[in-house]
C-alpha cells in the first residue's frame, strides 16, 4: 500500500447529535439538545479530529481548540485519550479547567469548535458535545472532592455565579477557606436565574452545585454589599482577600418615546420570573415582540413560545451579526419564531388595548462601529408598525455598582471594574472577574477568570508568608 493509500480518510460530516423534534419541544420545557447518547458516537466523532501539532509542546504551539478556549483546555488531548480508551485521563483534563463542566458544556459558545481545523473544509469537531458526554456519564472523578490541608486563610467572594463558584472551588483545592456572599436567595447567577431549563436543566446544575458545596465552600445567601456591609467591613470580619463577581445583572432599556400603557418587560425579569416560578405573565395566544439579538433575546422568545404566545424577534442588523450562538438562532427559527432583521425601534404606540405595539425604522448596514459590526443606518420614510400585546426588551446588560465607592474602585465608562493583568482592582487585596470586568460575556470566560484568580490569590498569600 502506498503512503497516499494509507492516508486516513476522515468524514467531513459531524456525527449527528440527538435533538427533541421542534414540534414536540415547544409544548414543554424539556432539554432540547441531548448531545451524544452512546460512547460509540463519541468515538466516531473523535476519529474525525486532525490531532493538530502533536509534535510540538502545547504550551508553545497549542492546537487551535486549546489556543482559543478561554480556559486553554487541551481538547486535542481529551480526544486522543478517548481514542486510546483512557476516559479517566480525558476527565482529568476537563476537571482541571472546569469545576462544573456538565453545565458549562451545555451552554458553551464553543470557541474551540469555532476554530477547529476540521471546520475549514467540513464540520468542525463537536468538542463541547464530546466533553459533555464524558462528564455526564463518567464524572466527576473521586479526587474532585479532595482538598489540600487548611492554610488558615480566608477569602470572601461576592456573587455565586460561574465566576464566584469557580474561584471558590479552586481556592478550596489549595486549602484556602472560601465564603461566597450572594445577594439573592438563589445560587448560581445567570445559570440558575436566567438560562432556561430547556438549555440547562436545573437537575444538572443543582447536582454540580451540591458537588461544589461538598468541597467545603461556604455560601451565605441574601447578603449584599449594597445593603449589608461595605468592603472595609468584610476585611474587618477577618477575610484576607475579597473577590468581586457580581456579574452584569442590570438590564438596559430602550430610550424611545411612548412607553405607557404598553406592557413592556425586561427580558432578564421575564426569564427570572419564569425560572423561579414567580409572577409569570399569562401569554397564551398573546402577540409577543422581543427586541434584541443575543442569547437573552432568543431565550426570552423561546420561553414565550412555550407559554403559548405568538412570538417574533426584531433585530437591527442581519442574522450573521446576531450575538446569539448559531445553534440557538437555528433552534429559535425551527421553533416557529420569526426574526425580522434590519429594523430599529423608533417609538411605542398605543391607541387602545386592541391596537398597540412598536413602530420601527427600516435600516441598512453602514460602516463598522467600535464592536466591528456594521452600523444600522435608517432608510428615510420606511417605517414598520408591529402589533404587540407584550414587548420584551433584550438589548443588553450593565453592571450595578450600588454599594461600591467609585472613587476608590476604578471603572470604565461602561461601569466595568478595571483590573490589572493579575485581576487586582484599584483597591488593595480586592480582585474582580467575569461579567463585571468583561461586560456581559460568557460562562466559559467567567470560569477561565475564576481559575486564574484562584491561582493569583494562592501565589499572593504564599508570598505574604
Ligand atoms: C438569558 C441569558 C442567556 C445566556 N446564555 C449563555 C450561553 O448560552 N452561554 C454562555 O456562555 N453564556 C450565556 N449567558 C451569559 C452568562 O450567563 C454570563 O456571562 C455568566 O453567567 C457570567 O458569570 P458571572 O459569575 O460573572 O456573573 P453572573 O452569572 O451574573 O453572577 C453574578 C452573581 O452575583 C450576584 N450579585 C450581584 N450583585 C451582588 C452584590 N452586590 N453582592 C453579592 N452578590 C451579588 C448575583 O445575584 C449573581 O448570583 C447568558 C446570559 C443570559 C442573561
Amino acid at each position: 500500500m502506498t503512503k497516499k493509500e494509507q492516508k486516513i480518510v476522515r468524514s467531513k460530516v459531524a456525527i449527528e447529535r440527538h435533538y427533541l423534534p421542534a414540534e414536540e419541544r415547544i409544548k414543554n420545557f424539556e432539554e432540547v439538545n441531548l448531545g451524544y447518547l452512546e460512547l460509540e458516537e463519541v468515538i466516531k466523532e473523535c476519529e474525525r479530529c486532525y490531532q493538530c501539532f502533536t509534535k510540538s509542546d502545547p504550551q508553545i504551539k497549542p492546537p487551535p481548540c486549546m489556543k482559543y478556549c478561554p480556559t486553554h483546555c487541551n481538547s486535542r488531548d481529551i480526544i486522543r485519550n478517548v481514542l486510546d480508551g483512557k476516559i479517566e485521563e480525558a476527565l482529568k483534563i476537563i476537571y482541571k479547567h472546569y469545576p462544573f463542566p456538565r453545565s458549562v458544556e451545555r451552554v458553551c459558545p464553543g470557541y474551540c469548535q469555532l476554530h477547529c481545523t476540521a471546520g475549514i473544509n467540513g464540520d468542525p469537531i463537536q468538542i463541547p458535545m464530546i466533553k459533555r458526554f464524558l462528564v455526564d456519564n463518567y464524572g466527576p472523578l473521586e479526587d474532585y472532592f479532595k482538598c489540600n490541608p487548611d492554610l488558615d486563610k480566608k477569602v470572601a467572594i461576592l456573587g455565586s455565579g460561574p465566576l464566584g463558584l469557580t474561584v471558590a472551588f479552586y481556592l478550596r483545592k489549595y486549602g484556602i477557606k472560601a465564603t461566597i456572599f450572594e445577594k439573592h436567595e438563589i445560587i448560581g447567577g445567570m445559570l440558575t436565574t436566567e438560562i432556561p431549563e430547556f438549555r440547562l436543566p436545573k437537575s444538572v446544575l443543582n447536582t454540580e452545585i451540591e458537588n461544589l458545596k461538598h468541597c467545603g465552600i461556604e455560601i451565605i445567601t441574601n447578603k449584599s454589599i449594597d445593603k449589608d456591609f461595605g468592603i472595609d467591613q468584610i476585611f474587618e470580619l477577618g477575610f484576607h482577600i475579597i473577590v468581586i463577581g457580581i456579574g452584569a445583572q442590570k438590564a438596559k432599556s430602550l430610550k424611545i418615546p411612548g412607553k405607557d400603557p404598553l406592557i413592556i418587560m425586561q427580558a432578564l425579569k421575564f426569564l427570572r420570573s419564569h425560572n423561579l416560578n414567580e409572577n409569570i405573565p399569562y401569554l397564551n395566544n398573546k402577540k409577543v415582540v422581543i427586541i434584541g439579538g443575543g442569547s437573552t433575546a432568543t431565550d426570552a422568545a423561546r420561553v414565550a413560545k412555550r407559554l403559548g404566545a405568538d412570538v417574533s424577534i426584531l433585530y437591527r442588523r442581519e442574522k450573521e451579526h446576531m450575538p446569539a450562538g448559531k445553534a440557538e438562532i437555528q433552534d429559535t427559527e425551527n421553533e416557529g419564531i420569526n426574526i425580522e432583521f434590519l429594523v430599529n425601534p423608533k417609538e411605542f404606540y398605543c391607541i387602545d388595548e386592541e391596537s398597540q405595539g412598536i413602530v420601527c425604522q427600516r435600516v441598512e448596514l453602514g460602516d463598522k462601529d467600535v464592536s466591528g459590526r456594521p452600523t444600522p443606518v435608517p432608510i428615510e420614510d420606511i417605517e414598520i408598525k408591529v402589533e404587540a400585546d407584550y414587548i420584551i426588551e433584550a438589548i443588553g446588560q450593565e453592571i450595578d455598582l450600588s454599594g461600591f465607592d467609585t472613587h476608590r474602585f476604578k471603572t470604565t465608562k461602561s461601569n466595568t471594574f478595571i483590573v490589572n493583568e493579575k485581576f487586582f482592582t484599584s483597591v488593595p487585596k480586592v480582585l474582580a472577574g467575569g461579567d463585571c470586568v468583561l461586560g456581559s460575556k460568557s460562562v466559559v470566560d467567567a470560569v477561565a477568570h475564576g481559575k486564574i484568580i484562584a491561582d493569583q490569590i494562592y501565589d499572593f498569600l504564599q508570598e505574604k508568608n
